[in-house]
């Protein structure tokens, strides 16, 4: 691998829009660029790409997805700086896997490393939850790739629930409020119960230890002189790893069934919609130690530990594996998703060694 691919690697991946849904000529780009670095690569049926190099233990995961948010940004390299859609989330990271994998092996390092780029991250995680219902490979370590910048590592993510409600009375004619029930009124209600749930939640403090809990949509009635008849809200409910999802579920569950009882007029219906298991990585565990001191070793920095309150795909693949997993990438995770994406050359040459450093640091144990 020459000095200058890197770079023009990451140009090339942000010259190709890829947002979630339209990933197909990234996938074959990837699979062309891994083959010509000596990776064997398959591509699955829903275009995520898998490259293995080296052979032998340790098996390590290097994931990272393809797709992006929608909204091209154009291509250019500013001093040192590249600016490109997904040159913070997460191309850089992706990228620098790849790279970093490859200078493994020609350093000489031990194990089988695996590339996997998947589809549709920003979208429903498809492209992880079709790779995890199919595959029977075991890994001994994983790294996700999202921007935590290159001299830090992100150790938590918040998990989360998803569900929504509905709400269903006799419609009547809005000049006789009195004798019907509103079915926006009952929502409302209800929101009130649930947020006073989430009043309780907060007295832990730090918000990333506290389950939080957000109407995200709301949609009700027909007729602006119909007493509405129904009305569906959606909550969106992010839990921490000292919190149990389905504890969590079932105590809001408990709450919409109290709140029934009292609701003579209302048919309430709800309806989990999804979850995710909350990740968190222990400050000590070997994976943590072998980015710090590579981070120490190629920068003479102090990696700093962070954690996140929205959740990634390595919420998903935490279900399946129970294997000592970190989440790390260049960039400054603030860029993401905004017009103004953009990635310090510096930094993500510096990315590509720290992964290199740290997979020498995990094969020796
Ligand atoms: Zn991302």
């Amino acid at each position: 691998m020459d000095e200058d691919y890197p770079v023009t690697l990451l140009s090339r991946m942000l010259e190709i829009y890829s947002p979630s849904g339209h990933e197909k000529e990234m996938s074959e780009f990837l699979a062309g660029e891994m083959k010509r670095l000596g990776y064997d690569v398959e591509v699955d049926e829903v275009g995520n790409v898998l490259g293995r190099v080296g052979s032998g233990l340790p098996k390590v995961l290097l994931c990272g997805h393809m797709d992006t948010v929608e909204g091209f940004i154009e291509v250019k390299r500013r001093g040192k700086v590249i600016f490109g859609r997904g040159a913070v989330d997460a191309k850089s990271s992706l990228a620098a896997f790849i790279c970093g994998a490859k200078r493994y092996v020609e350093l000489g390092g031990k194990g089988t490393i695996s590339v996997l780029a998947v589809v549709d991250e920003e979208g429903k995680s498809e492209g992880m939850k079709h790779y995890l219902s199919r595959t029977s490979e075991t890994f001994d370590f994983a790294v996700f790739g999202e921007p935590s910048g290159a001299y830090s590592v992100t150790i938590g993510y918040k998990g989360r629930i998803v569900f929504s409600v509905e709400c269903t009375t006799a419609p009547g004619h809005a000049s006789a409020p009195q004798l019907f029930e509103n079915s926006i009124y009952v929502a409302i209600r209800l929101i009130d119960k649930l947020r006073s749930m989430e009043a309780e939640w907060e007295r832990v403090g730090e918000i990333f230890d506290m389950p939080t809990m957000c109407v995200t949509l709301i949609n009700g009635g027909s007729q602006d002189n119909t007493i509405p008849g129904r009305c569906e809200f959606s909550v969106d409910v992010r839990v921490p790893p000292s919190r149990d999802v389905y504890d969590l579920k079932g105590r809001i569950a408990g709450v919409i069934e109290d709140f029934k009882v009292g609701e003579k007029r209302a048919t309430i219906r709800y309806d989990f919609k999804d979850e995710n298991m909350p990740f968190v990585e222990s400050e000590d565990s070997v994976m943590v130690r072998a980015f710090r001191d590579s981070i120490m070793a190629v920068k003479g920095r102090e990696c700093k530990l962070i954690k996140k309150t929205g959740t990634s795909d390595v919420n998903e693949f935490v279900k399946k594996f129970r294997i000592p997993t970190v989440v790390y990438g260049p960039g400054n995770s603030r860029l993401d998703h905004t017009p103004n994406e953009n990635i310090s050359i510096e930094e993500y040459g510096d990315s590509i060694e720290v992964i290199a450093r740290a997979l020498m640091n995990l094969s020796q144990g």
